[in-house]
Formats: C-alpha cells, structure tokens, sequence
C-alpha cells in the first residue's frame, strides 16, 4: 500500500498553492466572509486554472481525476476558506451524477460550459420535514404532458442562489412507492419563473451561503429529468463514498489552517518575557492539535487511494467523514484558546475557521449517521 503524494499530485498542490495565493488573499477573504459573497472573478480564475474540470468526466471536456488527486486539491484550496473547496465538491457532484445517468444530449449541452464555468451546481436535497431522513422528502414534481411541474421547498440549499447555477433537485415523482422507490432528480436552472430563493442568516459557511428554495409550478421540459423517472434514490447513493472522501479533504484544508494559524501565533505572541508557545501547557494543546491533523491527513489519504484502487471503501468513507469532521472541531476549538482574545475578533482568521467547521458534523450526513452507518457495517 502505497499512499505517499506522486508527482502529479505534488504538481497539483504546488498549483493550488500558487491559485490560492493570487486569488484568495487573506483580507479579501475576510470581507467576502462578512460580505457574505464569492466573487465570480474567483469562480472565472477557478475555471480557468482548470480546478472545475478535474471532477467533469473527460469525454465531456474535463479530465476525471482520481479522486486522490481530487482530495489535494480541496485540502489546499479549503485553506484560505472551506467554501471554495464546497464550490468545487458541489461542481464535482453534480457533474458525477450527470456523467453517469443524464441523457447525451444534457450532458454535451451542460457539462462543457461546467468545465469552462458559465454554468455552476448545486444540490437540493433537505426539506424542513427531511434532513438525516432525505428519503421521506416532500417536493413534488408531477408529469404533465412533455412538461413536469415542480412545487415544495427545499432548504440549507448550498451556493443555490449564485449567478448562472443550475439545481440537481430530488423531487417526489411517485407519491404512492415506496419513500425511496419514488424520486426522481432533475435539473433545473435556478432563475425559472415560480422559484424563490431566500439566503438564510447562519453562523458561518457565509462565502457559499445556504439557501431555501421555494418552487411553485416551476415548469421545466421532460429532457431536464436525469435518468429514469423514480430512480433518483439509487442515483443520489451511488456517488456517497467518493462524496465523504471530498469532504473529508476540505474539512483537513480547513483544519490544517487552523492548527498552522495556532502554531505561528504561539511562536509569535509574548507573555511573560516568552512566546506562549514555550508554555508546556500550550506546546502540549498544539502538539495534540497536529497528532490529531496527522491522522485525519492519512485517513483521507488511505481512503482515497483504496478509492482509486477500486477497492471497497464503504466503511472507510464513513470514519473518514467521521473522524476528520470531529477532529475539526477539536483543532478549531483549541485554536480558539491558543489564540485568546485575538482569536474573538474579526482581525484573525480563527473565529471563521471555527465557525465554519461547526458544520462539520452536520451537514453531508451527521456523525450521528456516519455512526450508524459503520455500526451496520460492522454487522450490527
Ligand atoms: C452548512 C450546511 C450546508 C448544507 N448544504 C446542503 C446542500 O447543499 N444540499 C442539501 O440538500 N442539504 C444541505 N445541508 C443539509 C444537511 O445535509 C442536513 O442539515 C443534515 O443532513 C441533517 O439534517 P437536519 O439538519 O434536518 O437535522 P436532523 O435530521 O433533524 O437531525 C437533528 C439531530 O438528530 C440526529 N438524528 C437524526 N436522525 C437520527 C438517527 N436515525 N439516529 C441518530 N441520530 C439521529 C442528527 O444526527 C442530529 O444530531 C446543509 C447543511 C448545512 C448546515
């Protein structure tokens, strides 16, 4: 077993390294989190630099990176913020599932201006009444002659709201099966008559933002249906390990931010003649915080390579997601305290870190499921 970086992949975080320092400079950064924006000069450099088309399959102008090449990427691109590296995943999971199962003709039309980023993703799957339980979701989405009309709601919608985004919706298209045996996904550009989109106010994530979503009679053509009608359940599960392998690498980006943030301020702030680092109580916060790093670090790593090996990874996935989520609320947590007082204001970039992690273990499946789901694993 070999998951130690090759070449390619040490290319790909020296690239990101040098994007990230062109376009996401710390200030800017700060006021797009109070702004509440990500720039669309950032999304067009993203494109640009070629990060929209690693996740696009190839045969539709992307390159279909492994997802251990994918996972370089997110980590370093979280870094400055974990909403960048969000844009991407949403991007990279949306083109999955339209790779796999929409009609030739979406695929040509949608995925090449993806790749060249004049058309984003997002995913709208959690209602008020359906959060862990997606599959007893209520939007409905009824066939009526070449046309299906869409009404419900959906909400903690993430980037729905951006310019030129287009939804990969779940929607009720057989009330009478069986909850998961009725869904089906759709397409659906984010500005058709009959949708509303509200940003919600949250405590963090603020650069991507959360949404709801309201469709009443939305109207989209048949051709915007993915796959077959009633499938969507099948679809939305299929992709979920390579999906907790991404998001185990954009919690790491987010953490490693936080434990170097620590560790620099502790050599560089002075207490009693010394540098808090020298303290054993705080050496020993911020050795803990780079033990736990390290292991979430090759646990993402070990996962993705079992990944692009083919081999299972189910289980691996769920620890991954696990593990990396808790352990960013441990870091950013402790970075708070090395911090102190700096760590409570605006000046520094902890409190975002902190806020921003706190999602961790919510959203993607909570740990909670993440449990459950390695429990049954283990046969129980
Ligand atoms: C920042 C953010 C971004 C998000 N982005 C998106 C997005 O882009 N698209 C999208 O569709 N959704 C998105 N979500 C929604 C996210 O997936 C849900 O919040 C998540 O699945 C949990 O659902 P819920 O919030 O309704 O909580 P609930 O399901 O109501 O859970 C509440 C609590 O009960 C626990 N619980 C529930 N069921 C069980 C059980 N069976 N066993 C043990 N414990 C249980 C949960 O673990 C949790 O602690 C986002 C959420 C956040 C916060």
């Amino acid at each position: 077993m070999n998951f130690e970086e090759n070449e390619q992949q040490k290319l790909l975080r020296e690239t990101t390294i040098a994007f990230v320092r062109r376009h996401c400079p710390s200030a800017s950064v700060r006021a797009w989190d109070r702004a509440g924006e990500l720039p669309e000069e950032v999304y067009a450099a993203m494109a640009e630099a070629g990060l929209l088309a690693m996740m696009v399959p190839a045969a539709y102008g992307g390159i279909g990176s492994p997802i251990a090449d994918c996972a370089v990427v997110l980590e370093e691109i979280a870094r400055p913020s974990v909403d960048f590296a969000t844009r991407l995943a949403l991007i990279g999971w949306g083109s999955m599932i339209l790779g796999d199962f929409a009609s030739e003709e979406i695929k040509s039309e949608v995925l090449p201006k993806v790749v060249r980023g004049e058309i984003k993703l997002s995913f709208s799957l959690t209602e008020p009444g359906s959060g862990s339980d997606a599959a007893s979701l209520q939007t409905r989405a009824r066939r009526d002659g070449d046309d299906y009309v869409i009404s419900g709601q959906k909400l903690y919608s993430s980037g729905a709201h951006a310019p030129k985004n287009m939804i990969v919706l779940a929607a009720r298209t057989n009330p009478d099966a069986e909850k998961h045996a009725g869904i089906s996904l759709f397409l659906v550009p984010n500005d058709l008559p009959g949708i509303t989109i509200n940003r919600l106010d949250v405590v963090g994530r603020r650069i991507l933002g959360l949404c709801e979503v309201f469709f009443d009679e939305v109207r989209i053509p048949h051709r915007m249906l993915i796959g077959e009608e009633n499938a969507g359940w099948k679809y939305i599960t299929r992709h979920l390990e390579r999906e907790r392998i991404m998001l185990a690498a954009n919690y790491l980006g987010n953490a490693r931010a936080a434990v170097e943030d620590a560790i620099r301020y502790a050599g560089e702030r002075k207490q009693f003649g010394k540098p808090i680092g020298k303290f054993q109580a705080i050496a020993h916060i911020l050795a803990d915080m780079a033990t736990d790093l390290e292991a979430g670090r090759w646990m993402t790593a070990s996962t993705a390579w079992r990944y692009d090996q083919g081999l299972p990874c189910v289980q691996q996935a769920c620890m991954a997601k696990l593990f990396v989520s808790e352990m960013l609320i441990r870091v950013t947590t402790l970075g708070m305290q090395v911090l102190g007082g700096a760590a409570y204001t605006y000046d520094h970039d902890m409190q975002r870190y902190w806020r921003d992690a706190r999602n961790a273990t919510i959203g993607g499946g909570t740990s909670q499921i993440q449990r459950g789901l390695i429990a049954r694993e283990l046969g129980l």
